[in-house]
């Protein structure tokens, strides 16, 4: 039996004051219980902050200020979610089933761990589990892993849904710790895996994520969506991912956001294809060049060069949906 210590944090300074070395914050449990069950992670002690931070609040610009504790139910649920950032909402909707997204957290979706199956896996070699000890997945079983942005140390993709809209909404995460506040891009926020794939974001020892902050974005509130490509209806992990927000003025785009999920260590930011389309009048030939320009430096595995085109054709139907100018 792995003995740990629990204890339950009334509000941020209690949740802060109790986090000691080798302690783990526990929100909903949904991940962090998993990979406790395949000891894959042995926190000597958790804290849970389930009770905390659990309000969504309307910024005086507009945006969102989205508590860490809110459920993910709850988020895509909320009114003034599903009216100002549908991609938002269809994201979390799209990920893990209703069960599972009434327990996960905003936090802990963000820091939830890899699928990668030989992470998982302690019989298996994984820098990212125990650091320095190689990688099973660059010569395995491949299919699911990361196209864009991977290291020779990591090819693990991040499995979030909700991150990959939260990415093309430039979204904040607040965080406290005994350092006091701060606030960090989520795309700055969450790494590369570089040469440490076990260093994944850029959170100090200790410190607790209290919020996302979504900026305001008009044209998102119609002109945006979430589209997922798995290999069931339901209940599976993003091959590819895309959410996007387009603006159009008349047929030109006067304003676009295009982020990819299932392809990268983190949501992956489409700025090449972005650039792309800037200031062009939209049409499928001009979708197809962004999508092309975007996956330039794609670096495909044995099992999962599908991605590459999945991805590219991902984008083309995305924006041709959000432009009426499909191909
Ligand atoms: C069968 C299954 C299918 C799934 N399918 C999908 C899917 O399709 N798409 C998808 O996006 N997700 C999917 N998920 C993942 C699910 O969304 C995550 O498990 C969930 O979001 C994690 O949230 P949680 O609150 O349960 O986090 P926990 O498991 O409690 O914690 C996860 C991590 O976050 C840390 N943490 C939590 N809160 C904070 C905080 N406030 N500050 C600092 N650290 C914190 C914990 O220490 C831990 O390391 C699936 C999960 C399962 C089990
Ligand atoms: S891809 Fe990353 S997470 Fe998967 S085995 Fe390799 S090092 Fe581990």
């Amino acid at each position: 039996m792995i003995e740990f210590r629990y204890d339950r944090a009334a509000d941020v300074g209690s949740a802060l004051a109790l986090m000691s070395p080798g302690a783990k914050y526990l929100a909903g449990g949904t991940n962090l219980v998993d990979l406790m069950r395949e000891t894959v992670e042995a926190p000597r002690a958790l804290v849970d902050v389930s009770q905390l931070s659990g309000a969504i609040e309307e910024q005086p610009d507009g945006g969102l200020r989205i508590g860490a504790g809110v459920k993910n139910t709850a988020v895509a649920a909320h009114p003034l979610v599903r009216a100002r950032y549908p991609l938002l909402s269809r994201a979390i909707l799209a990920g893990a089933s209703a069960q599972i997204r009434n327990m996960a957290s905003v936090g802990g979706n963000i820091l939830q761990r890899t699928r990668c199956y030989y992470f998982y896996d302690v019989a298996a070699r994984c820098n990212k589990r125990v650091p320095g000890s190689g990688c099973d997945a660059i010569d395995g079983f491949n299919r699911i892993h990361a196209i864009l942005g991977a290291s020779p140390d990591c090819v693990a993709t991040h499995p979030s849904d909700m991150c990959v809209a939260l990415a093309a909404l430039d979204a904040d995460v607040e965080i406290e710790g005994a350092g006091g506040k701060r606030s960090i891009r989520l795309t700055d926020l969450l790494r590369l895996p570089g040469g440490r794939p076990d260093i994944e974001t850029e959170l100090q020892p200790g410190e607790l994520i209290t919020a996302v902050i979504v900026p305001p974005l008009a044209f998102a509130a119609n002109h945006s969506t979430y589209r997922k490509v798995r290999d069931r209806a339901s209940y599976a992990f993003a091959l590819v991912s895309v959410a996007a927000a387009i603006d159009l003025d008349g047929g030109t785009i006067r304003d676009v956001r295009i982020a990819l999920g299932g392809v990268a260590h983190k949501p992956w930011r489409a700025l090449a294809a972005e650039e792309a389309l800037q200031g062009q009048a939209a049409s499928p030939a001009l979708f197809r060049a962004a999508a092309e320009a975007e996956l330039r430096d794609a670096a495909p595995l044995r099992d999962n060069g599908f991605k590459v085109e999945l991805a590219k054709r991902t984008i083309v139907a995305v924006l041709g949906e959000l432009t009426g100018e499909a191909a």
